[in-house]
């Protein structure tokens, strides 16, 4: 009987397990305009802490389904993204757009083909190109790496679908316009406007509370991006990473990057190393201090910068 039992509880237990690694825990769905909702994800970068569920899941729900924007990370953070939609509305997912091509945003991708065959997947062109080149097997790779093997079964499921081919989507009653302003965030941004709802999804073109990562960068673009999105004069700014809110959202990600160009094209006319134009241009940006990643990516910020103010000066 006892030995009955502990074959009982064992199994039980390895049900839990699996069962728990196949989706991300649930977090909370905010809903910030008639049709639209965001789930807001944690700061960090992915870990197995956050088991790679970071960015901000939005969905709006229109009269014939539903319009999901960036569903995550992973299959594993996908699933939940659908389950929290469920708890909302029983209308299928009918279109995924992505908003660019860091795999945080988009991997989750899968977890809505495995429910939804028929959802229209869109992206901008040079997304759907990247990722096709390598970038999709890169991130599933650096995903499950980042969390030591939680997200392992994800695949890279791409967007056929370009957001330049149609500029604008209608569907259920609600119309989106596809905003895509070049060499922003990473080049292959597109930021995607709710226009009944007033609201606009940012893509990584701004953060809030969280300084990104600017690799694929760059400052002028990136800069220009945050002005056709301030001049959108939304009532609703839904950032990459970190909390929704006015117009101020991009506005602050946009002081931080014009306060870290303007400065370092000014010490580089003086012939400052970058060493020397750091520790002046990190007290220059004293509001973000406490934004997470701040310490770990404003030096790297500050040696793009200096690149691409060389590269503009020949
Ligand atoms: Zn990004």
């Amino acid at each position: 009987m006892l030995m009955r039992l502990y074959y009982l509880f064992g199994f039980l237990l390895v049900a839990d397990v699996s069962l728990a690694a196949s989706m991300v825990r649930d977090y909370p769905v905010d809903r910030i305009a008639p049709h639209t909702y965001v789930i807001h994800g944690p700061l960090g970068y992915p870990s197995v802490e956050n088991q790679s569920f970071m960015n901000n899941p939005g969905f709006v729900v229109t009269d014939d389904g539903v319009v999901l924007i960036d569903p995550g990370s992973s299959v594993q953070a996908g699933r939940m993204v659908l389950k929290q939609i469920k708890t909302i509305t029983d209308k299928p997912v009918t279109h995924v757009i992505n908003t660019h091509v860091h795999g945080d945003h988009w991997l989750g991708n899968h977890a809505v083909v495995e429910v939804y065959p028929e959802a229209v997947l869109m992206a901008h062109p040079n997304m759907i190109k990247e990722a096709n080149a390598g970038a999709g097997d890169q991130w599933v790779t650096q995903m499950e790496r980042a969390t030591e093997g939680f997200t392992k079964g994800t695949q890279a499921v791409i967007p056929t679908v370009s957001t330049s081919e149609v500029t604008q989507l209608e569907t259920g009653g609600v119309d989106f316009r596809f905003h895509a302003p070049d060499k922003a965030h990473s080049d292959t941004d597109v930021m995607i406007e709710v226009v009944q709802d007033s609201v606009v999804f940012l893509g990584d073109n701004a953060t809030y509370k969280r300084i990104p990562r600017l690799d694929d960068a760059t400052f002028k673009g990136n800069i220009a991006a945050c002005k056709v999105a301030e001049d959108l004069a939304a009532k609703h700014y839904v950032p990459g990473h970190g909390p929704t809110g006015g117009v101020a959202v991009v506005e602050k990600f946009g002081r931080y990057l014009e306060t870290l160009y303007t400065g370092v094209a000014r010490y580089y006319e003086e012939d400052l190393s970058d060493f020397e134009m750091k520790p002046k241009i990190v007290q220059q940006l004293k509001p973000y201090h406490s934004w997470v990643n701040f310490d770990d990516q404003v030096g790297r910020h500050v040696s793009l910068a200096i690149l691409e103010v060389e590269q503009d000066s020949f």
